[in-house]
């Protein structure tokens, strides 16, 4: 098992493989150049949903987002003893809605593969709907009821893992600014230095999850790092018991509602570099789409409107895996639309690897190596 284990970035992605390798035994500091969940983490819905994430087919990467799901009890039951906080996970279930005629027409094959994977999912008519979810428009004329998928309270969840690192024994450094340089050792290892930390930091073994700036590590690690922010501006409303229960999602838009009183209603995406300022076009979007499903949130105004940037990569799916060519570090970010659904099943491959295992499910398909043999390939 390695010495010394330096996770670089402080999002849920990063806290979760701090958690995971410290929890098994393994000595582990945490290097975060602002606040831990202060980024995309913190912004995020929390919706836990493989099935209403992945329509199309049952590829490596649903695998990956289904097995985490199962994850989920178990890890929220240790975040939670651990830390002593609520992470608020609830098994809500979710529906997906349709206005039109046309929009059922993939429903039975979605409905085939999916129940095969366990989803036991069923299309609900219009009257079924409606006993569902009352509150929902009357041009809703039907729907997929999910039962297994579920949500949490992001920033409860990512507030309630930093609290458990700590009570492992992580030594959390934050506001530790951008990283510097990373040089390797002669015996081994790396030492980072920071802006804003007068000491470096010495690893035996790095663990990469910077998010939407994994792409600033290409330059120490000669790899292609394709990964890019996609802006998501979300929005809360005032919201009633019981007047949306389920997660609900349409083509435009999805509803969440948390036990704070709040219907969270995501999200944008749009390319605006690292810039997160909410935008009156982005939100405005949502506000229709909220209409048009729940008409009753015509009469009110959003209470609070905040944006986060999701690490995308060229093909949608994250780099997991150990930088070819170098044994000692792994990468483990670009969640893009699922970090906070992906963040069990990806401390846990990162753990294995740690410790020389062979990881819990096939991670070729999430080599980071796999933007610069193509660049390779097309240079040659
Ligand atoms: C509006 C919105 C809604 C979302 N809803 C959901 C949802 O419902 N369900 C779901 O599963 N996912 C959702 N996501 C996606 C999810 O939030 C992300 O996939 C996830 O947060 C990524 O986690 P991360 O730790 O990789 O990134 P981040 O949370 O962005 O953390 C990366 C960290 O790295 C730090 N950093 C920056 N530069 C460096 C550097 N050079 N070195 C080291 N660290 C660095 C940053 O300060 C940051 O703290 C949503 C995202 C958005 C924006």
């Amino acid at each position: 098992m390695p010495a010394q284990i330096v996770v670089l970035g402080g999002g849920i992605i990063g806290l979760s493989c701090a958690f995971e390798a410290a929890r098994r035994g393994m000595k582990v500091t945490l290097v975060e150049p602002g606040r831990s969940g202060g980024q995309a983490s913190g912004a995020a819905a929390g919706m836990l949903a493989p099935f209403s994430e992945n329509t199309e087919q049952p590829d490596s990467f649903f695998q990956l987002c289904l097995s985490s799901l199962s994850r989920y009890p178990e890890w929220i039951a240790a975040v939670e003893e651990l830390s002593g906080m609520p992470t608020e996970y609830i098994q809500s279930g979710s529906i997906n809605v349709f206005m039109h005629e046309a929009d059922l027409l993939p429903i039975e094959s979605r409905l085939q593969w999916q129940n095969n994977w366990g989803a036991k999912a069923e299309l609900v008519d219009a009257a079924r709907l409606r006993k569902l979810e009352p509150m929902l428009s009357a041009s809703a004329i039907a729907g997929v009821y999910t039962p297994g998928e579920c949500h949490v309270y992001a920033p409860k969840l990512v507030a309630a893992l930093e609290e458990a690192c700590r009570t492992l024994g992580v030594v959390i450094l934050d506001h530790a600014g951008f990283i510097e340089e990373i040089s390797s050792l002669a015996g081994g290892g790396a030492a980072i230095r920071t802006q804003a930390l007068d000491h470096p930091v010495f690893a035996d073994r790095l663990v990469v999850c910077a998010g939407a700036w994994a792409g600033s590590y290409e330059r120490w690690f000669g790899l292609s790092i394709p990964v890019h922010p996609i802006r998501g501006q979300i929005c809360s409303f005032d919201h009633g018991p019981d007047e949306v229960r389920h997660m609900v999602f349409s083509s435009q838009a999805y509803w969440v509602g948390k036990r704070n009183g709040r219907l969270v209603c995501g999200a944008s995406e749009d390319v605006a570099g690292f810039d997160t300022t909410v935008t009156d076009r982005g939100i405005d979007r949502l506000i229709r789409s909220s209409s048009r499903v729940f008409p009753f949130l015509q009469a009110r105004d959003t209470k609070h409107r905040w944006a986060g940037l999701r690490p995308a990569t060229r093909d949608g799916l994250p780099l997991i895996g150990h930088v070819e060519g170098n044994p000692a570090v792994i990468m483990a970010s670009g969640h893009y639309r699922n970090g906070i659904l992906l963040s069990p099943i990806t401390a846990s491959i990162v753990a294995d690897l740690l410790e020389e295992k062979v990881t819990a499910l096939p991670i070729q398909s999430f080599a980071p190596g796999r933007f610069t043999a193509a660049v390779n390939i097309a240079r040659s």
